[in-house]
């Protein structure tokens, strides 16, 4: 399993940070989000998904 951002949609906002601190961090400047680990162990899949489900502008994706 891999996250994939799409930076160019996110806006900054933080909803996966909220879900997810393990896997992501809001960069405060830049207002992009920072992948902290794109690999999370299969363990974590329900975790992950949540926050890439709550991303508001579609720009998180779980591959595999
Ligand atoms: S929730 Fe979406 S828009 Fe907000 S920081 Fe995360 S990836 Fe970016």
């Amino acid at each position: 399993m891999r996250i994939q951002a799409d930076l160019g949609k996110c806006e900054g906002l933080g909803m996966c940070e909220a879900m997810a601190n393990d896997y992501f961090e809001v960069d405060e400047d830049e207002e992009l989000v920072n992948v902290l680990d794109d690999a999370p162990p299969e363990s974590d899949r329900a975790h992950v998904y949540a926050a890439v489900q709550a991303c508001p502008v579609q720009a998180l994706s779980l591959q595999g």
